[in-house]
């Protein structure tokens, strides 16, 4: 399913990722375990090889996103990009099962699961406000708030959001997800509003459909629901 132009969205195990490009291609996020084999052969439809696979961005370390990541880069040799703080999770082999998506089945198999940190890897570091040439340009925005290692990618043409498990639309109304705490709902807020400011025209979640709704009013809604 093509969310825009260059942009493919894969029913992953257990969440959403998605493909970018052209020529080279950039996956955002590499599904829970048991995802290599859904995005090679969403790539071998685009007719695609392995190797054209160059980067793997990620927007946090949880099961449900990172479950892939291992196979994937070993059958690509792409490149890992994400927040400093998730790189460390995953040399720690600190990867949380995700508050979503994956049953306690695969909370069961989590013990079987090889770590990424086991395979070969190219890391690469992203700062707040790092821009990838990925479809005429893919800014990287700082958002923690659903986890500490939390980022989004903002597409510039057209305006999308990548937003892994920020934000999520449910019965058609986008809600936030904060993690637990004080502290992580302010971050949220702080996200929102500068999400807000971005105006987007379409925001793709890591779980569940796109909502492409009078965004920038609705993000700033909800950062003041959670601020009372
Ligand atoms: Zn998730």
């Amino acid at each position: 399913m093509q969310a825009a132009p260059g942009v493919y969205v894969i029913g992953a195990v257990a969440s959403r990722a998605y493909l970018l490009g052209g020529v080279e291609l950039t996956l955002i996020d590499a599904g829970g375990p048991g995802s290599a084999g859904r995005v090679l052969r969403a790539m071998a439809r685009l007719e695609h090889r392995p190797q054209d696979l160059t980067r793997i961005l990620l927007t946090h370390v949880d099961l449900d996103h990172v479950g892939g990541l291992g196979p994937l880069v070993e059958a690509s040799g792409a490149r890992v990009y994400a927040h400093p703080a998730a790189f460390e999770r995953l040399a720690e082999g600190r990867v949380p099962r995700g508050d979503r998506g994956l049953s306690s089945a695969w909370a069961l198999l989590r013990g079987l699961f090889v770590l990424p940190r086991r395979i070969e890897m190219q890391g690469e570091p992203l700062d707040d406000g790092a821009a990838l040439p990925v479809l005429g340009g893919l800014r990287v925005v700082y958002t923690a708030g659903h986890s500490p290692d939390h980022v989004v990618y903002s597409l510039e043409q057209p305006r999308l959001i990548f937003a892994g498990d920020l934000l999520e639309a449910r019965r058609g109304h986008l809600e936030a997800c904060p993690g637990p705490g004080a502290a992580a709902r302010q971050e949220t807020v702080l996200a929102l509003r500068r999400l807000a400011s971005l105006d987007p025209l379409g925001i793709l979640p890591g779980h569940g459909p796109a909502y492409r709704d009078n965004i920038a009013l609705r993000l700033v809604r909800l950062a003041e629901i959670l601020e009372e």
